[in-house]
């Protein structure tokens, strides 16, 4: 990403082969930018969320050493091994890539405007409503569940609770809060081989929001809204997430995001066939209805 690499560039002790700037995280444009990297030794992914997928693209294809160096933290792109792309739209996977090692540089965190920092506890906070979703699935017969990891899932969550004034104010210790609760939630992923602990109905909302208005967003910010309108939707310590993230700093309004009413009652009424079809986990977007009533309540919600 331009501006983070603006910020390093100087510093670097050698030069590299090449540097290429995401654009977006389409299939058809990381094929196109592979063509134009030589044969390297190491990758660096420097920057937001994208700039980590496109890394471990690179990384993946050119048979490469993974060096990640995130200077905001607005998702967990960094920290984890799997490749989020895009395709006509659509959020998908492909493969995966475990870093070598990623560097996370305190005083460079600290130049980036503190709500992409911020917008970091979302892909933890997620793991509210993902475990929700997760427990329920399973009484359906649509997942395998394991309390050991949903316990554990849960004290990463207790921990967040614990530091999240450090989060708000974007200290030392919120900054290695945030980079340590991806770990302990990637460690999860790899063991449970499924991301079910920290991905659900709040991420299909957010998934959704891009499909419907074609545009990209900081992912935190999309989970940030998304967690208040399923935790409510779950009946699921609503106030005690709404407390929550005002604590952290997150702006949860639809203000935050620029989407309006019309936007907002498509991306809902359309959720639960975008995530049926889409084959996402089974969550409480299965269970809902919703019918203009329901739209109108969290649209009123969220103003
Ligand atoms: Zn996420």
């Amino acid at each position: 990403m331009e501006i983070p690499w603006n910020l390093v560039k100087g510093g670097l002790p050698a030069k590299p082969e090449a540097v290429v700037f995401v654009r977006d995280m389409e299939l058809r444009t990381l094929e196109s930018v592979e063509k134009t990297v030589p044969p390297v030794d190491v990758v660096a992914g420097i920057g937001g969320g994208s700039s980590h997928d496109l890394a471990k693209y690179l990384a993946l294809k050119k048979r490469a050493r993974l060096v990640q160096v995130p200077t905001i933290l607005s998702a967990d792109a960094a920290v984890t091994s799997v490749i989020g792309i895009r395709q006509e739209g659509k959020v998908g996977y492909i493969g995966h890539v475990i870093a070598d090692q990623i560097l996370v540089d305190f005083s460079l965190i600290k130049r980036a405007p503190k709500e992409l920092v911020r917008y970091g506890a979302g892909d933890i906070l997620s793991s509210h409503t993902a475990t929700y979703d997760w427990r329920l699935a399973s009484t359906r017969g649509k997942a395998r569940f394991d309390q050991k990891f949903y316990d554990r899932a849960h004290e990463i969550l207790s921990r967040l609770e614990q530091r999240r004034f450090d989060i708000a104010d974007v200290t030392d210790e919120g900054i290695r809060t945030i980079v340590e609760l991806y770990l302990g939630y990637a460690e999860i992923a790899e063991k449970l081989q499924s991301d079910r602990a920290q991905e659900g109905s709040e991420h299909f909302y957010a998934y959704n929001v891009e499909h419907v208005t074609k545009k990209a967003y900081v992912h935190g910010k999309l989970l940030a809204t998304g967690i208040v309108i399923m935790s409510y939707l779950q009946e699921n310590e609503f106030e005690k997430i709404q407390q929550l993230t005002s604590d952290l700093g997150l702006e949860t309004k639809l203000r935050a995001t620029g989407l309006g009413k019309e936007d907002f009652s498509q991306i809902l009424m359309t959720l639960k066939s975008f995530s049926e079809e889409g084959a996402y986990y089974y969550s409480i977007i299965n269970e809902t209805q919703f019918d203009r009533p329901t739209v109108a309540k969290l649209y009123e919600m969220l103003s």
